[in-house]
Protein backbone atom coordinates (compact mmCIF):
# COMPACT_ATOMS: atom_id res chain seq x y z
CA UNK A 1 0.00 0.00 0.00
CA UNK A 2 1.00 3.67 -0.35
CA UNK A 3 -1.40 5.66 0.91
CA UNK A 4 0.62 7.72 3.24
CA UNK A 5 4.06 8.37 0.23
CA UNK A 6 5.36 11.75 0.82
CA UNK A 7 3.60 12.45 4.34
CA UNK A 8 5.72 13.28 7.14
CA UNK A 9 4.64 11.24 10.54
CA UNK A 10 5.78 11.72 14.17
CA UNK A 11 4.26 8.97 16.50
CA UNK A 12 5.50 9.60 20.20
CA UNK A 13 6.00 6.85 22.26
CA UNK A 14 6.64 4.09 19.32
CA UNK A 15 9.10 1.76 20.81
CA UNK A 16 6.84 -0.83 22.11
CA UNK A 17 2.76 -2.29 22.07
CA UNK A 18 0.22 0.43 20.48
CA UNK A 19 3.01 2.40 19.13
CA UNK A 20 5.38 0.35 17.51
CA UNK A 21 2.18 -0.52 15.50
CA UNK A 22 1.15 2.66 14.36
CA UNK A 23 4.43 2.91 13.49
CA UNK A 24 4.89 -0.38 11.08
CA UNK A 25 1.29 0.65 9.60
CA UNK A 26 2.50 4.37 8.56
CA UNK A 27 5.82 2.60 7.46
CA UNK A 28 4.20 -0.18 5.29
CA UNK A 29 1.49 2.24 3.96
CA UNK A 30 4.84 4.23 2.72
CA UNK A 31 4.71 7.50 5.26
CA UNK A 32 7.94 8.70 6.14
CA UNK A 33 7.98 8.09 9.72
CA UNK A 34 9.76 9.12 13.03
CA UNK A 35 8.95 7.99 16.72
CA UNK A 36 10.21 8.98 19.90
CA UNK A 37 11.07 6.26 22.52
CA UNK A 38 12.51 7.06 26.07
CA UNK A 39 13.75 3.66 27.96
CA UNK A 40 13.44 0.89 25.54
CA UNK A 41 16.56 2.11 23.08
CA UNK A 42 16.88 -1.71 21.71
CA UNK A 43 13.46 -2.22 20.68
CA UNK A 44 13.59 1.42 19.25
CA UNK A 45 16.67 0.39 16.63
CA UNK A 46 15.06 -3.01 16.15
CA UNK A 47 11.55 -1.16 15.37
CA UNK A 48 13.48 1.46 13.11
CA UNK A 49 15.66 -1.21 11.35
CA UNK A 50 12.65 -2.92 10.55
CA UNK A 51 10.49 -0.59 8.83
CA UNK A 52 13.02 2.42 7.75
CA UNK A 53 11.43 4.49 10.41
CA UNK A 54 13.85 6.50 12.40
CA UNK A 55 14.17 6.57 15.95
CA UNK A 56 14.88 9.42 18.17
CA UNK A 57 15.00 9.97 22.21
CA UNK A 58 12.52 12.39 23.64
CA UNK A 59 10.44 12.36 26.91
CA UNK A 60 7.18 13.24 26.78
CA UNK A 61 7.40 14.60 30.19
CA UNK A 62 10.05 16.92 29.29
CA UNK A 63 7.95 20.09 27.31
CA UNK A 64 10.43 21.83 25.97
CA UNK A 65 12.73 19.33 24.85
CA UNK A 66 9.58 17.58 23.11
CA UNK A 67 8.36 21.08 21.41
CA UNK A 68 12.24 21.26 20.16
CA UNK A 69 11.96 18.01 18.69
CA UNK A 70 8.54 18.73 17.06
CA UNK A 71 9.40 22.16 15.73
CA UNK A 72 13.05 20.37 13.99
CA UNK A 73 11.00 17.72 12.33
CA UNK A 74 7.83 20.31 11.56
CA UNK A 75 6.09 20.59 8.86
CA UNK A 76 4.46 17.28 10.02
CA UNK A 77 1.23 16.05 7.70
CA UNK A 78 -0.09 13.66 10.93
CA UNK A 79 1.03 13.92 15.06
CA UNK A 80 0.15 10.92 16.38
CA UNK A 81 0.64 11.23 20.50
CA UNK A 82 0.67 7.60 22.12
CA UNK A 83 3.10 7.93 24.79
CA UNK A 84 1.63 7.25 27.90
CA UNK A 85 2.20 5.84 31.04
CA UNK A 86 -0.47 3.88 33.93
CA UNK A 87 -0.20 4.70 37.13
CA UNK A 88 -1.73 3.21 39.85
CA UNK A 89 -2.23 4.55 43.96
CA UNK A 90 -1.08 8.08 44.85
CA UNK A 91 2.44 8.84 45.41
CA UNK A 92 2.49 12.55 44.46
CA UNK A 93 5.79 12.95 42.16
CA UNK A 94 4.31 10.09 40.10
CA UNK A 95 1.03 11.00 39.45
CA UNK A 96 2.32 14.57 38.50
CA UNK A 97 4.24 13.26 36.19
CA UNK A 98 1.64 10.95 34.91
CA UNK A 99 -0.20 14.36 33.85
CA UNK A 100 2.83 14.95 32.38
CA UNK A 101 3.10 12.71 30.09
CA UNK A 102 -0.25 11.71 29.55
CA UNK A 103 -1.97 15.03 29.36
CA UNK A 104 -0.09 17.74 28.94
CA UNK A 105 2.66 16.34 26.74
CA UNK A 106 -0.56 15.70 23.97
CA UNK A 107 -1.36 19.52 24.17
CA UNK A 108 2.04 21.07 24.11
CA UNK A 109 2.63 18.77 21.21
CA UNK A 110 -0.28 19.36 19.32
CA UNK A 111 0.06 23.27 19.70
CA UNK A 112 3.68 23.11 18.32
CA UNK A 113 3.14 20.87 15.28
CA UNK A 114 0.02 22.71 14.31
CA UNK A 115 1.83 25.95 14.11
CA UNK A 116 3.82 24.38 11.09
CA UNK A 117 1.33 22.08 9.65
CA UNK A 118 0.05 22.22 6.44
CA UNK A 119 -3.52 22.30 6.11
CA UNK A 120 -5.72 18.60 6.17
CA UNK A 121 -3.16 17.94 8.50
CA UNK A 122 -4.14 15.47 11.50
CA UNK A 123 -3.23 14.87 15.40
CA UNK A 124 -4.73 12.00 16.74
CA UNK A 125 -4.20 11.15 20.75
CA UNK A 126 -3.98 7.77 22.46
CA UNK A 127 -6.66 8.14 25.01
CA UNK A 128 -8.50 5.30 27.07
CA UNK A 129 -11.68 4.01 27.44
CA UNK A 130 -11.10 4.48 31.05
CA UNK A 131 -12.15 8.27 30.39
CA UNK A 132 -15.94 6.44 29.83
CA UNK A 133 -16.15 4.08 32.39
CA UNK A 134 -13.29 2.57 35.46
CA UNK A 135 -15.01 -0.14 37.18
CA UNK A 136 -11.97 -0.70 39.39
CA UNK A 137 -10.22 1.58 42.25
CA UNK A 138 -6.41 2.80 42.19
CA UNK A 139 -6.69 4.31 38.81
CA UNK A 140 -8.26 7.76 39.25
CA UNK A 141 -5.54 10.03 38.09
CA UNK A 142 -4.96 7.95 35.43
CA UNK A 143 -8.30 7.61 34.14
CA UNK A 144 -8.75 11.47 34.87
CA UNK A 145 -5.42 11.76 33.05
CA UNK A 146 -7.17 10.15 29.77
CA UNK A 147 -10.57 11.73 30.14
CA UNK A 148 -8.83 14.89 30.22
CA UNK A 149 -7.98 14.28 26.00
CA UNK A 150 -11.69 14.47 25.30
CA UNK A 151 -12.03 17.71 26.21
CA UNK A 152 -8.54 18.72 24.75
CA UNK A 153 -9.80 17.61 21.21
CA UNK A 154 -13.02 19.17 21.00
CA UNK A 155 -11.16 22.80 21.74
CA UNK A 156 -8.20 21.84 19.54
CA UNK A 157 -10.24 21.01 16.90
CA UNK A 158 -12.19 24.04 17.04
CA UNK A 159 -8.70 26.18 17.06
CA UNK A 160 -7.29 24.30 13.95
CA UNK A 161 -10.63 24.01 12.09
CA UNK A 162 -9.89 27.01 9.86
CA UNK A 163 -7.09 25.08 8.24
CA UNK A 164 -8.89 21.74 7.79
CA UNK A 165 -6.56 20.04 10.48
CA UNK A 166 -8.78 17.21 12.82
CA UNK A 167 -8.11 16.45 16.26
CA UNK A 168 -9.44 13.18 17.55
CA UNK A 169 -8.78 10.73 20.45
CA UNK A 170 -8.67 7.01 20.29
CA UNK A 171 -9.55 5.17 23.07
CA UNK A 172 -8.95 1.89 23.60
CA UNK A 173 -9.42 -0.99 25.93
CA UNK A 174 -7.72 -3.39 27.30
CA UNK A 175 -4.65 -4.00 24.40
CA UNK A 176 -2.34 -7.02 24.26
CA UNK A 177 1.13 -4.59 25.35
CA UNK A 178 3.41 -5.16 27.66
CA UNK A 179 1.22 -2.78 30.03
CA UNK A 180 -1.37 -4.94 29.47
CA UNK A 181 -0.70 -8.19 28.35
CA UNK A 182 -3.23 -10.59 27.21
CA UNK A 183 -2.28 -13.40 29.74
CA UNK A 184 -1.85 -11.20 32.54
CA UNK A 185 -3.31 -11.67 35.81
CA UNK A 186 -6.32 -9.12 35.19
CA UNK A 187 -7.36 -10.37 31.91
CA UNK A 188 -10.72 -12.62 33.89
CA UNK A 189 -11.56 -9.18 35.27
CA UNK A 190 -11.29 -7.31 32.60
CA UNK A 191 -13.08 -9.65 30.12
CA UNK A 192 -15.88 -9.54 32.39
CA UNK A 193 -16.44 -5.69 31.81
CA UNK A 194 -16.43 -6.76 27.62
CA UNK A 195 -19.09 -7.40 25.02
CA UNK A 196 -16.41 -9.20 23.13
CA UNK A 197 -14.30 -10.77 25.74
CA UNK A 198 -10.76 -10.31 24.24
CA UNK A 199 -7.71 -8.02 24.21
CA UNK A 200 -7.32 -5.73 20.79
CA UNK A 201 -3.94 -6.13 18.96
CA UNK A 202 -1.87 -2.84 18.26
CA UNK A 203 -2.34 -3.65 14.24
CA UNK A 204 -5.94 -3.23 15.50
CA UNK A 205 -5.60 0.21 16.83
CA UNK A 206 -3.19 1.27 14.36
CA UNK A 207 -5.97 0.59 11.61
CA UNK A 208 -8.07 2.97 12.99
CA UNK A 209 -5.58 5.59 13.30
CA UNK A 210 -4.93 5.12 9.60
CA UNK A 211 -8.29 5.97 8.93
CA UNK A 212 -8.67 9.14 10.64
CA UNK A 213 -5.22 10.25 9.03
CA UNK A 214 -6.37 9.23 5.90
CA UNK A 215 -8.27 11.53 3.08
CA UNK A 216 -11.52 10.08 3.99
CA UNK A 217 -11.45 11.53 7.91
CA UNK A 218 -11.26 14.97 6.82
CA UNK A 219 -14.37 15.83 8.49
CA UNK A 220 -14.01 14.03 11.95
CA UNK A 221 -12.71 15.78 14.70
CA UNK A 222 -13.09 16.68 17.99
CA UNK A 223 -14.39 13.43 18.51
CA UNK A 224 -13.33 10.19 21.02
CA UNK A 225 -13.64 6.53 19.58
CA UNK A 226 -13.77 3.99 21.50
CA UNK A 227 -11.95 0.28 20.63
CA UNK A 228 -12.62 -1.28 23.32
CA UNK A 229 -14.41 -4.25 23.24
CA UNK A 230 -17.71 -2.48 24.65
CA UNK A 231 -15.16 -2.32 27.43
CA UNK A 232 -17.30 1.20 27.86
CA UNK A 233 -20.89 0.13 26.60
P1 LIG B 1 3.39 0.21 26.64
O1 LIG B 1 3.77 0.46 28.05
O2 LIG B 1 3.41 -1.18 26.12
O3 LIG B 1 4.25 1.17 25.67
C1 LIG B 1 4.32 2.53 25.96
C2 LIG B 1 5.07 3.26 24.88
O4 LIG B 1 5.11 4.65 25.23
C3 LIG B 1 6.50 2.78 24.76
O5 LIG B 1 6.92 2.86 23.42
C4 LIG B 1 7.27 3.80 25.62
O6 LIG B 1 8.60 4.00 25.19
C5 LIG B 1 6.47 5.06 25.33
N1 LIG B 1 6.62 6.03 26.41
C6 LIG B 1 6.17 5.96 27.67
N2 LIG B 1 6.53 7.03 28.37
C7 LIG B 1 7.24 7.82 27.52
C8 LIG B 1 7.87 9.07 27.64
N3 LIG B 1 7.88 9.75 28.81
N4 LIG B 1 8.49 9.60 26.57
C9 LIG B 1 8.51 8.93 25.39
N5 LIG B 1 7.92 7.73 25.21
C10 LIG B 1 7.30 7.19 26.27
O7 LIG B 1 1.93 0.82 26.49
P2 LIG B 1 0.75 0.53 25.45
O8 LIG B 1 1.31 0.29 24.10
O9 LIG B 1 -0.14 -0.46 26.05
O10 LIG B 1 0.00 1.93 25.51
C11 LIG B 1 0.11 2.91 24.52
C12 LIG B 1 -0.93 3.98 24.81
O11 LIG B 1 -2.23 3.38 24.82
C13 LIG B 1 -0.77 4.67 26.16
O12 LIG B 1 -1.06 6.03 26.04
C14 LIG B 1 -1.79 3.96 27.04
O13 LIG B 1 -2.21 4.77 28.10
C15 LIG B 1 -2.89 3.69 26.03
N6 LIG B 1 -3.78 2.61 26.40
C16 LIG B 1 -3.32 1.31 26.50
C17 LIG B 1 -4.20 0.30 26.85
C18 LIG B 1 -3.77 -1.13 26.99
O14 LIG B 1 -4.60 -1.95 27.44
N7 LIG B 1 -2.57 -1.52 26.58
C19 LIG B 1 -5.62 0.59 27.13
C20 LIG B 1 -5.98 1.96 26.98
C21 LIG B 1 -5.08 2.92 26.62
P3 LIG B 1 9.88 3.45 26.01
O15 LIG B 1 9.62 2.03 26.36
O16 LIG B 1 11.00 3.64 25.03
O17 LIG B 1 10.02 4.33 27.23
Amino acid sequence: MSGFSGKSVLVLGGSRGIGAAIVRRFASDSAKVVFTYLSSPDEAETLAAETGSEAMRADSGDRDALVALICSLSPLDVLVVNSGILGAGDPPDAIDRLFHINTLAPYHAAVAAARNMPDGGRIIFIGSANADRLPMTGLAAYSASKTALKGMVKGLARDFGARGITVNVIQPGPADTDMNPADGPLKDVMHDFMAIKCHATGAEIAGLVAYLAGPEAGIITGAAYNIDGGFAA
